[in-house]
């Protein structure tokens, strides 16, 4: 029988309940347990695939096409398995649903309500995952904070849940804040008890409470909190402020949390979790012998979640190359006003970064041909690629007024157009090219020495492609399409040749990056920066 871990939070938003979800899970994988984890958001839109990147950080795309929450992005990259569109689910969806049930009369005359039918509904999903594959514990991070309107029908599912399934097959894991005031030189528990409180006031009372703290906390704390929130000693679990977000599975084992987490769902806890290959992934990420810097120019540099993944992919191939990646957001607008040499100064390397519509565009255009003339290693990702065909159709081809459809839909020269059947598509939300596609590589391009082989699968999200009514032209010019999709023919990679690394991307490699598989792409970008980086200071020597 699969067992269900609810993780709740209270106090604030912004706690980490996916860096924790994410690495109780890792420790229960290592101990052989066939373990998942999905998210619930408590907002209305049906997934965040219509959110702008400012208001809730990078849509993080699974194989299947599902546009879901970053979240996501933490599962896969510390479990190593892919997600799916059953992993995000959204109060939108969940009503869309019901709705939808309704109107085909399924409900026979009910007045249909947010108890029994709207929990009913949240309770389906929270246990799909197990129906349709075999998992031992399924682990549900129920976003938002306790205390929120939003939150309420879930918290609600969650009470009916551990009833029916028993505390055993079903616990509650709560994170919360223990603040410390400067001041009185004192940690507080206060907020934790009110938090708890809360939830008490939803019917749910806390198996496990993992305390997030800035320092660490006395036996005399625990008692505390173990004594006004009725949860055993052992049962508090201290999570301190962690050097990076990869220290917490290392972090959460010293506090016991997976053998808290087995013991209440009586699973054995016999077996060790191996963490062999995740230390020597945080030894490599923790000394590394080389530093380079990566200027990633985009247009929501005002917050790094709008980037999650990439940031993410150049910690593993970093630690992959034993090279530190100080990553320098460029915000594109600031490059339309000139003085690009000293912007990009002493970078080792330029990713460019995706991204819609045409604000900042002109700004990217101005990178690239900057990087490319200079032989500084360039790696562009979706409008990233798109912008470096613009700037190779308007500097090299000498076609000025060559654009993409989407920022000038009467340009001349077309070169990144609309693809075919995105024309007729007028709804939002779930219509982009979405989720894996294949792609062929050409024997001995970048990109294939790279992967090492030259069948690949990779993540999408556009409507915009490369026009192949210029590939002759380009290739006659210097551009190498050196991965195409063996079914539709579009371009899914770019390079030229003299350049030591200028790679173009259609899909979204950063999506695919994962501790224990750094992505080949990022490893071999920060590989080319750091050749450029000995060769350039060679020069200066
Ligand atoms: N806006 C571009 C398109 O839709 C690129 C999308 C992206 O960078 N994800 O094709």
């Amino acid at each position: 029988m699969t067992k269900y871990i609810f993780v709740t939070g209270g106090v604030t938003s912004s706690l980490g309940k996916g860096i924790i979800s994410a690495s109780l899970a890792k420790l229960l994988q290592e101990r052989n347990y066939k373990v998942t984890i999905q998210k619930f958001d408590p907002y209305i839109n049906v997934d965040p695939g219509t959110l702008n990147p400012y208001e809730h950080g990078e849509c993080y795309v699974t194989d299947d096409g599902a546009e879901t929450d970053l979240d996501l992005g933490h599962y896969e990259r510390f479990l190593n398995t892919p997600t799916s569109q059953d992993n995000n689910v959204t109060t939108g969806r969940i009503y869309q649903t019901v709705i939808n049930k309704e109107r085909e009369g399924q409900y026979l005359g009910k007045t249909v309500q947010v108890i029994p039918h709207i929990t009913d509904e949240i309770k389906r999903r929270m246990m799909l995952l197990a129906e349709k594959r075999d998992f031992d514990i399924v682990i549900t991070e129920i976003g938002g904070t306790v205390g929120d309107i939003e939150s309420l029908p879930y918290l609600e599912a969650v009470r009916q849940l551990k009833r029916e399934l028993g505390n055993q097959n079903c616990i509650n894991i709560h994170l919360t804040l223990i603040p410390y005031l400067s001041a009185a030189k004192e940690l507080k528990t206060k907020p934790t008890q009110h938090s708890v409180k809360e939830l008490l006031q939803s019917g749910v009372q806390p198996d496990i409470l993992v305390c997030r703290t800035e320092q660490p906390l006395t036996k005399e704390i625990k008692q505390k909190v173990s004594s006004f929130c009725n949860v055993d000693y052992k049962s508090v679990i201290e999570a301190i402020d962690a050097q990076t977000i990869y220290d917490v599975p290392i972090l959460m084992l010293k506090e016991k949390l997976d053998i808290r987490v087995l013991k209440k769902l009586k699973l054995r806890t016999s077996q060790t979790p191996d963490l062999t290959a995740w230390k020597e992934f945080l030894g490599r990420l923790k000394s590394p012998t080389h530093e380079v810097n990566i200027g990633l120019v985009g247009k929501y540099n005002e917050l790094p979640d709008a980037y999650k993944s990439i940031y993410e992919s150049f910690v593993h191939s970093g630690a992959h190359n034993e090279c530190k990646v100080n990553v320098f957001p460029i915000h594109s607008e600031i490059l339309e006003v000139g003085e690009i040499d000293r912007k990009l100064a002493n970078l080792d390397g330029v990713l460019v970064a995706p991204g819609f519509g045409e604000r900042g565009i002109q700004g990217k255009i101005e990178a690239i041909k900057f990087v490319r003339e200079k032989g500084i290693p360039f790696l562009g990702i979706c409008l990233g690629m798109q912008c470096a065909v613009v700037e190779y159709a308007r500097n090299v081809l000498k076609l000025k007024k060559a654009s993409s459809t989407e920022v000038n839909p009467k340009t001349s020269y077309p070169v990144i157009d609309l693809m075919p059947d995105q024309k007729e598509i007028t709804t939002k939300g779930g219509t982009m090219r979405l989720g894996a596609y294949k792609c062929r590589l050409e024997k001995g391009s970048i990109a294939s020495r790279s992967y090492g082989r030259v069948e690949i699968s990779e993540r999408h999200r556009h409507r915009y492609e490369f026009n192949n009514a210029y590939l002759d032209h380009f290739t006659k010019e210097g551009m190498k399409f050196t991965g195409i999709n063996p079914d539709t023919n579009l371009a899914e990679i770019v390079e030229i040749s003299n350049h030591p690394y200028f790679v173009g991307v259609q899909f979204h490699p950063e999506l695919k990056s994962t501790v224990e598989r750094p992505h080949p792409i990022f490893v071999s970008f920060v590989n080319a920066a750091l050749k450029y980086k000995l060769s350039d200071e060679k020069t200066k020597a």
